[in-house]
């Protein structure tokens, strides 16, 4: 049975015909065009599958060619979000260092860079069973302790605690899209609370003063903050999860969010910021370019974004030769993450990923799944040169978070 909805969004193939011919050369034709149109029947998207005829290079990459830090992956989660906002330190871990370990050896990942670490607690814990059992494989971020912003000092607290998480092991800090999106000024509910907001000054200037980098995610796709319709290239996507969806409500624009993001940046010139998914804006590599002229105090990952990067690769080329001693490896990788397979960690997902970065194949899969998760296109490799391979690989995070490889 197919539902109404999934039936609307059936492709009709049929195409309507514009300039008639007369006569009887006419009425044959007509038959003809009749019986084409009742054998041909509207095709549910969801169905629709293609194959690709093209015969071209397939390079299998199955070790990168200098060892990896993936400075963005997800290895704990907070054990009881409510709505987008961790309001626990408890957390919920996805794979175990044994479990991953194996994977990162066969792919050549020498160290993993847990984002979602946690705070208080949580943080501790998270660290004790990666970070110290494993040292130099695995590095977790705090986060901020949001259940503690409606405490009165709460930006001296928030300050404090980056300092205390510093001691206890932290690399840095790691702002989620909860910011600007949905913390509230009484946390889950209220207005929102914009990116720039003062309170958060103190925890800025701490991370500058302690050398450790902030990994921020402003915004989202630009596709997420349009409808939800047939002219969204993410229409897919955005109807399998409508809650990724910033279209309306009290939202504010893309523009908006990252205009207040940028202002943080401005006024914290000695705090290093990695700007994740491309500096957050991947469908606009100038403006990403024009952010780091702006600012030398901003790094951009590429996690999840190489379905973006991938289809403008004479551009993404560019950008990586202009941008090569600030461009960080990251995937998102997330363990048994499978709903997302462009975030999934597993071999393939790696493969992936080496394949773009240094190999010239043409319109491949950019992520290991059978119809293109974030939007139906395929990519191009952009076959960098070994010197920026090591830079993106290893390099610049090697000097950012003062690691060594
Ligand atoms: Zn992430």
């Amino acid at each position: 049975m197919i539902s109404r909805r999934r039936w609307l969004q059936g492709l009709g193939l049929a195409l309507g015909a514009s300039a008639r011919p007369r006569g009887a050369f006419a009425r044959l034709e007509r038959e003809a065009n009749t019986q084409q149109t009742t054998s041909s029947q509207p095709l549910v998207l969801t169905d629709y599958q293609p194959k690709s005829m093209l015969h071209v290079q397939e390079t299998r990459v199955e070790r990168a060619r200098f060892p990896v830090v993936d400075v963005h992956t997800h290895i704990s989660v907070s054990a009881k979000p409510e709505k987008g906002v961790d309001v626990t330190a408890a957390r919920t871990y996805l794979g175990t260092a044994e479990e991953l370990l194996p994977v990162m050896d066969r792919k050549n990942i020498h160290t993993m860079i847990n984002l979602t670490g946690g705070f208080e607690e949580g943080l501790t814990d998270v660290i004790g069973k990666y970070d110290k059992r494993f040292p130099g494989r695995f590095y977790s971020f705090v986060e901020p302790s949001y259940p503690r912003f409606l405490q009165t000092d709460y930006p001296r607290i928030q300050a404090q605690a980056i300092e205390t998480a510093h001691l206890a092991g932290a690399k840095g800090l790691k702002i989620v899209k909860a910011l600007g999106l949905y913390l509230r000024e009484s946390i889950t509910s209220g207005k929102l609370v914009k990116v720039d907001d003062p309170r958060f000054d103190p925890m800025w200037d701490a991370c500058g003063q302690l050398n450790m980098p902030v990994a921020i995610h402003v915004s989202d796709p630009l596709a997420f903050f349009t409808p939800t319709d047939r002219f969204n290239e993410r229409y897919e996507e955005l109807n399998n999860h409508p809650n990724w969806s910033f279209y309306g409500r009290d939202f504010p624009s893309n523009a908006e969010l990252l205009e207040a993001r940028n202002r943080v940046f401005a006024r914290h010139p000695r705090t290093q910021f990695v700007v994740l998914h491309v500096g957050n804006f991947a469908e606009d590599l100038g403006n990403v370019s024009d952010c780091l002229d702006r600012f030398p105090n901003m790094s951009v990952d590429i996690a999840a974004r190489i379905g973006e990067l991938g289809r403008q690769p004479r551009t993404a080329r560019r950008f990586f030769d202009k941008y090569q001693d600030r461009i960080l490896f990251g995937t998102d990788a997330t363990p048994h993450g499978d709903v997302t397979p462009q975030q999934v960690f597993n071999d393939k997902l790696y493969e992936i990923y080496y394949r773009f970065l240094e190999t010239d194949d043409e319109y491949f899969d950019y992520a290991p799944a059978d119809v293109p998760p974030q939007g139906r296109w395929r990519i191009y490799g952009i076959g960098l040169p070994e010197a920026i391979l090591q830079k993106v690989y290893n390099q610049n995070a090697e000097r950012l978070l003062r690691i060594k490889v």
